[in-house]
């Protein structure tokens, strides 16, 4: 069985919207409805009471719920990643590690389980599980997510969390092999291109100031400007991720 990276993608509901913006695939009931669904397998156990995840069809509050338990994720994602960067999409606007786990913990408890024998006349016993009380939709939904979280940030794969240091990716990924740097190769690509064209940019402006002053100008005047422009932009690259 693949490892459990139920609380990866949660996290990355969050995503660079192609421009220099966020945007949340959990922005409303449907997105969460959506996501439940294409996710249907390994939450079917966790949904069950609930009549499954594939005919999932989720509410504000189960809305509402998945967003909490996303943001303690986050928050111990970038715990998880020190001393490496977080995600730079909500960096500084998270809660502490501590709070986030209050948080899942809570999440987690909002479903108790009691431990059930199944024994079949023509097989072994084995041990089961029931779902006490009457959960709501919600509570079953934060409950899941909290508990694969746990499960996560409990296992060994937590230690080859990393967040994409691409330009305007925001993601958090689990590194595949050792040299794997990017979430995906278009970031890699994209993070190439964006240093080539620094790079270019430099040089061109350098070029065409010493050709012609006024050509430089969009990129930043004279020779010394263009050279600090591609400089800026560098930095800038940096202090959205960092
Ligand atoms: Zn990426």
């Amino acid at each position: 069985m693949a490892a459990d990276h139920l609380a990866v993608d949660l996290a990355v509901t969050v995503r660079h919207d192609g421009h220099d913006g966020i945007a949340d695939d959990l922005a409303a009931p449907e997105g969460l409805t959506g996501w439940v669904r294409a996710h249907a397998g390994v939450l079917a156990a966790d949904l069950e009471p609930a009549g499954g995840a594939a005919g999932f069809t989720a509410d504000a509050a189960a809305l509402a719920a998945a967003v909490e338990v996303r943001t303690a994720v986050r928050a111990l994602f970038a715990r998880a990643v020190l001393p490496g960067p977080p995600s730079a999409a909500d960096a500084g606007r998270l809660p502490s590690a501590a709070q986030a786990a209050d948080r899942l913990n809570a999440a987690a408890a909002r479903v108790p389980y009691a431990p059930r024998l199944d024994w079949p006349h023509d097989a072994a016993p084995t041990a089961g599980r029931t779902v006490a009380g009457a959960p709501s939709a919600a509570d079953l939904v934060a409950a899941a997510l909290a508990r694969h979280a746990i499960a996560f940030l409990t296992g060994p794969d937590r230690e080859r969390l990393r967040a994409c240091p691409a330009p305007r990716c925001v993601r958090y990924f689990v590194k595949e092999h050792a040299r794997q740097e990017w979430c995906k190769p278009s970031c890699g690509n994209r993070a190439r291109v964006a240093r080539h064209h620094a790079r270019h940019r430099a040089t061109a402006a350098q070029r065409a100031a010493a050709a012609a002053p006024d050509a430089g100008g969009a990129t930043g005047g004279d020779g010394g400007g263009g050279g600090g422009a591609s400089g800026a932009h560098g930095g800038t690259d940096l202090a959205r991720e960092a």
